[in-house]
């Protein structure tokens, strides 16, 4: 019997057994698995597409990650922050467009502030209470992550990278620990978040087994959310010439992930998208469930450049959602004009993690 049909009957591998999947699947392995994914995330969510829309706050950022476009060293970034108002500009021109989560992402900036940022999110919360926010600024303080959760932030993308400590070191600087981030995620589902993890695919020394090593941490911890994009290498940083992580081992674990948590949501990623110009439809046939327009305003959007070749596409009128959801409905899905919360409870996880 194949490894993914073992996946299939039980729902899940070991550590081992991942490892030997992702080192050797071939054709028919990524049938079978984007088949069953697709039975599960239908049966659980249904054909139904979540929207996040996706503001790019700040690209400065104190952090030196050795992958990252926007890492500290890169002199060649054109460095911009978004105003309050344009932030809660784009968070109103995302509800008028049917979205009803408001992601705002950025380097690790310390001009936003607590106070800056409690502003911000009090601000949309008291015109829209039905809009959900997830934030995505990287490593803070509890007591930081605390006052955002109070002032109505309700989810937090942060992901571990690599859960193999060796491997965490050989893509981050020294002073960035793996400890640390996990610290910050514990404290981030104490304080009762919704919280996203994930990976990079094909990140430069990275073997399958650690891989496997992720994938299992994420059954045990079971996020809410998970991301799950391909490394591309990203002009003047230390990685520049690496090799690109590959579609289809991507596409492959998005699949494993689906049906190990079949309740979780798994955005089909703008990375993915950079790859393939059908990357993203690949993603929503693999099982993924999410897509996040960026909503960044035109003229700082192309200086967010993670790595080479991030797609600047976006959604700034009526009329591109109309096209999205003609190309969605094209796929068999429809577009989910609701928070979409995951089907994964908060409480659960606090008793049995910590
Ligand atoms: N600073 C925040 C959020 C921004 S980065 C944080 O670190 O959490 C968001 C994600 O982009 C990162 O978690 C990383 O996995 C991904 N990313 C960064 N550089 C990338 C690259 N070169 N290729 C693919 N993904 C990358």
């Amino acid at each position: 019997m194949r490894l993914s049909e073992r996946l299939i009957r039980d729902g899940k591998l070991d550590k081992k057994e991942l490892s030997l999947l992702l080192s050797s699947f071939d054709g028919k392995d990524l049938a079978l698995l984007s088949e069953e994914a697709r039975r599960i995330r239908d049966k659980e969510y249904g054909r139904k597409v979540y929207l996040r829309a996706l503001v790019e706050i700040s690209n400065h950022c104190r952090c030196n990650c050795l992958y990252c476009g926007i890492r500290r060293d890169n002199r060649t970034v054109r460095r911009y922050r978004l105003e309050d108002d344009v932030i809660i500009a784009q968070a109103e021109l995302s509800y008028s467009l049917g979205m009803r989560t408001l992601v705002l992402q950025g380097g690790e900036d310390q001009y936003f502030s607590d106070d800056r940022l409690e502003r911000i999110i009090r601000s949309v919360k008291e015109k829209h209470s039905d809009m959900a926010i997830t934030l995505s600024l990287g490593e803070r303080s509890e007591e930081s992550y605390r006052r955002l959760f109070l002032s109505g932030a309700e989810r937090y993308l942060l992901r571990e990278e690599s859960i193999t400590k060796r491997h965490f070191q050989m893509l981050h600087p020294e002073g960035q620990k793996i400890e640390e981030r996990i610290r910050c995620i514990q404290n981030l589902r104490k304080i009762g978040y919704q919280v996203g993890l994930g990976f990079m695919v094909g990140s430069p020394y990275q073997s399958d087994e650690n891989i496997a090593n992720d994938i299992i941490l994420i059954s045990r911890f079971a996020p809410q959310m998970v991301g799950i994009g391909p490394f591309i290498h990203a002009e003047n940083t230390p990685f520049e010439n690496e090799k690109n992580g590959s579609l289809e081992k991507t596409l492959l674990i998005i699949s494993v992930l689906r049906i190990m948590r079949p309740k979780l949501l798994l955005p089909s990623t703008t990375a993915l998208g950079a790859l393939d110009p059908r990357g993203r439809d690949m993603g929503l046939e693999m099982g993924a469930n999410v897509i996040m327009p960026n909503m960044t305003p035109q003229t700082e959007r192309e200086k967010y450049n993670l790595y080479d070749g991030k797609p600047h596409v976006a959604l700034e009128s009526a009329e591109e959602i109309k096209k999205l959801e003609a190309h969605l409905t094209s796929l068999g899905y429809e577009i989910a004009r609701e928070r979409g919360d995951s089907h994964e409870e908060n409480e659960n996880y606090r008793r049995e993690y910590v």
